[in-house]
């Protein structure tokens, strides 16, 4: 008898019909024997309505009022999944993040999970009783409601089968595995059977929105076994695993990923001294800004320009901070771009293989796409491109790569 973790995702229990479908389907896994650990998220497009409700009270909503207004979304679809099993003959019962004991820090709206008490959901697995768990919250030592971040389910779900020991964790969704990019920009995208959990860590870092970055990192961290798959269509879905196979077929791309979520700020003619770059994003960090890219040019006339991305939500903020610090060293002036796009290479192959950036390069060249900004790491490239030409950039490198899938017939 196996103990699995299944997670739905918000598509998955968008309705009260899906809801009965996610039913129909755990009874047959608990017929079958299993031990059941489900993990839910919210109605697709709840979490999101409810920020909405928040923020027409406060654009600035308070993140301890927010994490409690968002976590009722799965407060709402934990009971009814736990009714409908119920309704079937198979002895279900809900928790809440709280109720389980999700211990996180007080990070509130990106709350870390600290620990997970297990003696709750043990005793239920031990009468029978299939356990169906909120996602995306937990509760703070002081007892505070908090959530886990935007696709936090998934952490959740990851979580909960580290502390269990599951067999697996199963995470469905509303395609049917991992693709080589998002099946819904490029067409010819193909369902990868394995991926490492460093290329996942990659890609999901680099905006592949399907796992959450919490999830694969204590996936891999706690080994846990881990597979994408559809919440309604039978399949393999996509495994998640540690090693990388030696096979000379392997790909050296696995995957491309983009993201929409970037904005670029130059700071222009710096003064070109020791302690520039510390001078400039000194004060975006201590605004508690993230920065992701720097590209800082090599000076001339004894001044710089320097470079650099923040997520599109802190850019108001970062041009603020930028704009003083400008004044303060006496630089020309700050511009600052919001319509890019990153679009990355993930492959764990690229360590093998010499002449993959250019590869790239060329791809986009001929395409005539410009590239603003660059950077790579062991195992990725990605660049900053006008985000007007983020499809035909994730086409054309799909392809150059070799990643399309072969044509069906009629096609
Ligand atoms: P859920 O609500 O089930 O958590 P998400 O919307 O968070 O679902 O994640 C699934 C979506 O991720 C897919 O609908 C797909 O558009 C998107 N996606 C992005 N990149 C990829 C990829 N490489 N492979 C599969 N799906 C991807
Ligand atoms: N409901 C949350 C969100 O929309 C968490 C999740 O679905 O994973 O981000
Ligand atoms: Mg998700």
């Amino acid at each position: 008898m196996a103990l699995i973790v299944q997670k739905f995702g918000g598509t998955s229990v968008g309705t009260v019909e899906r809801i009965e479908q996610v039913a129909d389907k755990v009874k047959k896994f608990r017929e079958a024997g299993n031990d059941l650990v489900i993990v839910l998220s919210a109605m697709s497009g709840e979490t999101n309505r409810l920020i909405e409700l928040a923020k027409q009270i406060s654009d600035q909503p308070l993140p301890r009022e927010l994490d409690v207004i968002v976590s009722t979304g799965e407060q709402v679809t934990i009971g009814l999944l736990a009714m409908a099993l119920n309704k079937r003959g198979v002895p279900a019962v809900s928790y809440t993040g709280s109720q389980v004991r999700i211990l996180t820090d007080s990070s509130h709206t990106k709350a870390r999970i600290l620990k997970i008490d297990d003696q709750k959901i043990r005793a239920d697995l031990k009468a029978g009783r299939v356990v169906v768990v909120a996602g995306f919250q937990g509760v703070d030592e002081h007892g505070n409601i908090t959530t886990l971040g935007r696709g936090g389910s998934d952490t959740t779900g990851v979580a909960l089968a580290a502390a269990l020991k599951a067999d697996e964790c199963q995470i469905y969704t509303d395609v049917d595995g991992v693709y080589t990019t998002d099946p819904r920009v490029v067409a010819k995208a193909q369902r990868l059977e394995k991926i490492t959990f460093e290329e996942m860590l990659e890609m999901a870092s680099l905006g592949s929105k399907v796992l959450q970055i919490r999830a694969v990192e204590f996936a891999g961290k706690y080994n846990v076994p881990l597979r994408v798959l559809h919440s309604f269509k039978e399949g393999p879905g996509t495994l998640i695993t540690i090693d990388e196979e030696e096979s000379m077929e392997q790909p050296i791309i696995s995957g491309i990923a983009f993201n929409r979520d970037e904005a670029k700020l130059t700071i222009r003619g710096v003064p070109d001294t020791p302690g520039v770059a510390f001078k400039i994003l000194g004060p975006i960090s201590a605004t508690n800004i993230e920065v992701d890219m720097i590209v800082q040019n090599v000076a001339h006339d004894n001044t710089t320009d320097f470079t650099f991305t923040v997520h599109r939500n802190d850019y108001s903020a970062a041009q603020s901070v930028l704009e003083n610090t400008a004044r303060e060293i006496g630089a020309r002036e700050v511009v600052g771009d919001t319509n890019i796009a990153k679009v990355s290479i993930v492959g764990v192959g690229m360590r093998s293989h010499a002449g993959v950036a250019s590869r790239m390069f060329e791809s986009l060249a001929k395409e005539n796409i410009n590239i603003l900004m660059i950077s790579t790491s062991e195992i990725k490239v990605s660049v900053v491109i006008e985000e007007k030409y983020l499809e035909l950039a994730v086409r054309s490198l799909h392809t150059a790569f070799d990643l399309d899938a072969p044509a069906r017939q009629g096609e």
